[in-house]
């Protein structure tokens, strides 16, 4: 069955309309215009059961609440018609008859429900302060519906007590509904809420039409038509539109939240206005008065004692979350700046700021879980913790804390004790982990973040080898400002023609033959002249820019050979430097168009990955079609910083470059035997072996010895420009396949 959906504005308008149709029974007989009333109030009590029953359902939270108050509605329906048949000839219903008990059954069904309505927060706290607030606008309500209705009931002459008891329950026990809705406005959940103000609204105007309709009784001793009628048809109407509102789930809005809270307090201002009314009408402030008005200011304090006591918990609640880190337990950024602010406004220059970031934190994650992680952070925040008292430890990045120091002279000998690995015990593993340090001493008119800035230079500084520690210098603080003119600078390196290419030549060790040449990027950049590559390509890899800087090379290396085959001097090999990030998809769509554009065979292009951007055996999906299409690949500077022989065997290269530094090494003891064994395995495993960086002849001599093939360095030939290279290039037409080199 598709729920009945009303078009937005139909609910309101028939609304609107039923109240108006009551109005317009002022136009007939009082006695045809009660019957009808009654019949239009018979009709919309069904449609209001009805509605709340088989209505759409906008959350299945609510079964309970709507099922409770139709139940309630069916027995103040019941009621009625048991009063209608117990009435006599004359139309007047005896006080008090069983009618009564059935329609009052409504109120304790009502309550049931209202109180189950699902609410923002449910706990204790908050269940207590809407009990509060209920008591409150209930003593206020209590007071208002005294002023105006319970007492003329209580002062009639010549009725039974329990006459005067039933007469007077009913207005008693609205209040006390009213009360509760109106608490419970300010917390009904998000979604709810359309439904919920309708029926409170609803309810509202029940409760006028009720408490006229008994004024009406004690006044004419019958309940004939008026005023009251239009009110409980209102509200009738309302329940009856209430299942058919629909509200998203958003927050309340600021004015939104502040109307459903003061809205509880509104009902002390109506005590307020009717007293006032009442007096300025001549009437005597009773005792029943004072007590009712005392009763209510007893209320109004405990409720704002409770709220306030809620507050000041939330207040501090809020504190601690801002002041300290939830994870480590230590001052969190937000209050280190604000404990740092506060030392730099008194105490001035000499503070220093130590920061410690964990070296290789992120393969922790990884490879162990957060878990674990987590674990770590709180260890190594322990751990600085004991190690810097009585200094401020903070905890101001993801795995970066920081410490105040107030003397500088004690900053250099924490940061010695904090830098390096120490370990970890998490769970049953121990764990190495270590950390770098930057610091940097303040000057007079710093602000935190200034020198926070500077011990995060100094940071990034000393990040750069592992594990070790930097103090901040004017000179980083330089270095930091050419960074962001080189990273500018590079966005435009390629269109502004200010990169070239130098080539190196690579020889046979054996023959001298020269059979590839490596093609290395050169910068001119318009104010800080030459960079070198090393500085420049890891910044054009962090900013993204490698992507069209290494396509600029790739395009012009290859071009070149091209145009060096046309004059006849044909290269064999052409090596050519690739940085991970250019390993996308598109790249052997890219070299191998190029390759086809400028008529080179594939053989004869080398690219150059070094160890660390090389993925692992299963290859990434770009390298292994270069590989499939037969572009071979080489790993660059091997035997430099982390690589290991171990790593040899699994990677997906064809030829491996030995780097410099295991040349430089001939000269120590064993040196020889490292670059042997590495030449060694690498012939095992079939791939060919360049060696780097050869300056002297003695090295080449002992490189030659260790077997490797191919050798390039600065006693061969340093970088050189096209022009230079293409007279050291063989005049034949032969390219050879480096497996040809083998001797
Ligand atoms: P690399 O790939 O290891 O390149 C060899 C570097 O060693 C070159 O420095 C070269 O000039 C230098 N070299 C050659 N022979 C000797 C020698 O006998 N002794 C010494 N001490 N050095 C020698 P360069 O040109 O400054 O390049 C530095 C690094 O920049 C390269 O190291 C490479 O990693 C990177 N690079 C250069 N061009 C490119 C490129 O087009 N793309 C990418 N992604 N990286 C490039
Ligand atoms: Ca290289
Ligand atoms: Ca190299």
């Amino acid at each position: 069955m598709t729920p009945v959906r009303f078009p937005p504005r139909a609910g309101p308008l028939l609304v609107v309309a039923s109240g108006l149709a009551m109005l317009a029974l002022y136009a007939l007989p009082s006695g045809t215009a009660t019957m009808v009333a009654s019949a239009v109030h018979a009709v919309t009590l069904v449609a209001a059961i009805g509605a709340l029953v088989l209505g759409p359902m906008s959350s299945r939270d609510l079964l309970s609440t709507r099922r409770l108050l139709a139940a309630g509605l069916v027995a103040s329906g019941a009621g009625l018609v048991v009063e209608t048949l117990l009435a006599g000839r004359d139309g007047v219903v005896p006080v008090p008859s069983i009618a009564d008990p059935i329609s009052l059954l409504w109120v304790p069904l009502a309550v049931l429900g209202f109180w189950r309505v699902p609410r923002n927060q449910q706990s204790r706290a908050a269940n207590a302060r809407v009990v509060a607030d209920a008591a409150m606008c209930t003593t206020a309500l209590l007071f208002a519906s005294w002023l105006t209705v319970l007492e003329p009931v209580l002062a009639q002459q010549g009725r039974s007590a329990v006459t005067v008891a039933v007469q007077s329950a009913y207005p008693l026990t609205d209040v006390f509904v009213a009360a509760l809705v109106l608490a419970l406005l300010p917390v009904v959940r998000a979604d709810l809420r359309g439904f919920f103000d309708t029926v409170a609204a609803g309810l509202l105007f029940i409760t006028i039409g009720d408490s006229g309709d008994t004024l009406a009784v004690v006044h004419s001793g019958a309940s004939t038509f008026g005023w009251q009628d239009v009110f409980l048809q209102l509200g009738m109407a309302l329940l009856v539109f209430a299942p058919f509102r629909r509200t998203d789930n958003k927050p309340r809005g600021r004015r939104r939240a502040f109307l459903d809270g003061s809205l509880g307090q509104a009902s002390g201002l109506l005590a307020g206005g009717v007293a006032v009314w009442k007096a300025s009408h001549g009437r005597q402030l009773g005792l029943t008065d004072c007590l009712l008005a005392m009763l209510m200011l007893c209320a109004g304090i405990s409720r704002q004692l409770l709220h306030s006591s809620e507050l000041a918990r939330l207040v501090d609640l809020h504190r601690i979350a801002a002041e300290q880190d939830a994870l480590t337990e230590i001052a969190s950024r937000h209050a280190f700046l604000a404990a740092l602010s506060e030392r730099l406004r008194s105490g001035g220059p000499g503070t220093a700021v130590v920061l410690l970031d964990l070296d290789g934190f992120q393969e922790v994650n990884d490879s162990y879980g957060q878990e674990t992680g987590d674990a770590v952070l709180h260890a190594v925040a322990a751990r600085a913790q004991a190690v810097c008292a009585p200094h401020l430890v903070g905890r101001t990045g993801s795995d970066e804390f920081a410490v105040l120091v107030a003397s500088d002279d004690a900053a250099a000998a924490l940061a010695q004790r904090l830098a390096g690995s120490h370990p970890v015990l998490t769970g049953e593993t121990s764990l190495d982990i270590g950390g770098s340090v930057g610091w940097a001493v303040s000057v007079a008119g710093d602000t935190a973040a200034e020198l926070l800035a500077r011990a995060k230079l100094a940071l990034q500084a000393a990040k750069a080898h592992p594990a070790s520690v930097a103090e901040y210098s004017d000179a980083l603080g330089v270095t930091s400002q050419r960074r962001h003119l080189l990273i500018a600078g590079l966005a435009h390196a390629v269109d502004r023609g200010e990169l070239s290419l130098r080539y190196q030549p690579v020889r046979c060790l054996a023959d001298d033959r020269l059979v590839a040449v490596e093609a290395l990027v050169r910068w001119r950049h318009p104010q800080l002249g030459e960079v070198s590559p090393g500085e420049f390509i890891p910044l054009a890899e962090d900013s993204g820019h490698i992507q069209v800087i290494g396509s600029w090379v790739l395009q012009e290396a290859i071009s070149q050979v091209g145009r060096w085959d046309a004059l006849g001097r044909s290269l064999p090999q052409l090596f050519v430097n690739l940085s991970a990030k250019q390993l996308t998809a598109d790249l052997p769509g890219q070299v191998l168009e190029l390759l086809a554009q400028h008529g080179i065979s594939r053989q004869r292009l080398v690219l150059e990955l070094t160890e660390s951007q090389l993925p692992g055996v299963s290859g990434d999906q770009a390298l292994t079609e270069l590989r499939a299409a037969q572009v071979q690949i080489a790993l660059d500077d091997f035997g430099s910083g982390y690589s290991s022989l171990a790593q040899l065997v699994r990677l997906p290269v064809d030829i491996v470059k030995l780097d410099r530094d295991l040349v430089a090494n001939l000269g120590q003891e064993g040196g020889g035997a490292v670059l042997t064994a590495a030449v060694a395995l690498a012939r095992s495993l079939g791939l060919i072996t360049v060696v780097e960086g050869i300056e002297t002849e003695a090295e080449r001599a002992a490189v030659a010895r260790s077997g490797a093939d191919l050798a390039q360095g600065y006693l061969l030939a340093r970088p050189m420009t096209a022009a230079d290279a293409c007279e050291q290039l063989p005049r034949s037409e032969v390219s050879l396949p480096l497996q040809a080199v083998r001797r």
